[in-house]
């Protein structure tokens, strides 16, 4: 359990390491919530909008700066132990893929201490197949399954995904050239529900085309051969879950329903995305030779 004794207050926070940081984040089209309205009219907003002065962008880096130094100050004795622990090496036991949109956090909604998940975000929550395109989350997936030994992979799509409604309505993405090319990897989850569910349109289209973009990414990863290899031999487990934003709420995909089911603590049918293991066992004696 945390403690907290009195101590002497800090020296102020190393502000210099702080302000390195990249400037304020500003959500674009990855942050549309029912209460902004659909992605076009944000995108309309967003042009009349006049730039951040100079005055509010200070105050929003100040805060940020603040923050780290609250988190400084108000640190318990335990998670100054944590860190302390964590200083010279990690071994998270899960990876978390999930979208880059700013309403998701993944530490937050999973009460999850520093170093439990390996978490690697990125617009739509993407898995490009191996030897397709050579990208970050690719050489993170190699390294946490070969280095860090992760036991599972979590893919984590959500509700209201701004590159989920870009695949419905393509024609947001022009001017944006690296996000149109990058949400080609979800073109198997566009393809899937036009094929299948040709009428779907709206908020019941977004769920089909989140979840398929899940399942799509899923597929993905298995073509990665440290994933292949690593589920074969039944060391790593493989999840595809969505985040609903407004309920707080997680469906996991059951491959053996073909649908996405409620998450619930103690279940311990839990649905799982992982094949069954090939080579779970060693090779009898006599013929490992
Ligand atoms: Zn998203």
């Amino acid at each position: 359990m945390s403690s907290r004794r009195p101590r002497a207050p800090l020296p102020p926070a190393r502000v210099a390491t702080v302000v390195a940081m990249p400037g304020p984040v500003q959500p674009h089209f990855l942050s549309l919530s029912p209460r902004v309205g659909t992605f076009a009219g944000r995108r309309e907003r967003e042009r009349s909008r006049p730039p951040l002065s100079a005055k509010k962008r200070e105050t929003t880096m100040e805060r940020l700066i603040q923050g780290f130094d609250n988190f400084r100050r108000n640190m318990t004795d335990d998670q100054r132990e944590v860190f302390t622990r964590l200083a010279s090496g990690q071994t998270p036991h899960t990876m978390f893929i999930t979208c880059a949109d700013s309403r998701i956090m993944p530490e937050l909604i999973f009460n999850a201490q520093p170093g439990d998940l390996f978490v690697y975000r990125n617009v739509g929550n993407i898995v490009p197949p191996y030897a397709q395109h050579v990208s970050g989350v690719v050489a993170a997936i190699e390294y946490a399954v070969t280095a860090l030994k992760v036991q599972h992979i979590v893919i984590c799509g959500h509700s209201d995904c701004g590159a989920m409604k870009a695949l419905q309505n393509p024609s947001v993405l022009k001017g944006k050239p690296s996000v149109e090319q990058w949400l080609k990897h979800a073109d198997v989850a566009r393809y899937v529900v036009a094929e299948n569910r040709p009428t779907m349109m709206g908020e019941e289209g977004l769920r089909y085309l989140t979840e398929e973009n899940v399942v799509g990414q899923l597929e993905h990863m298995r073509t990665l051969p440290a994933v292949a290899a690593a589920i074969a031999n039944g060391s790593l487990r493989i999840h595809g879950w969505i985040y609903d934003i407004a309920q707080t709420e997680i469906t996991a995909f059951d491959p053996l329903e073909g649908r996405f089911r409620p998450l619930v603590a103690g279940d311990a049918h839990a649905p799982d995305a992982t094949p069954h293991a090939r080579f779970s066992t060693p090779l009898p004696v006599a013929n490992a030779a």
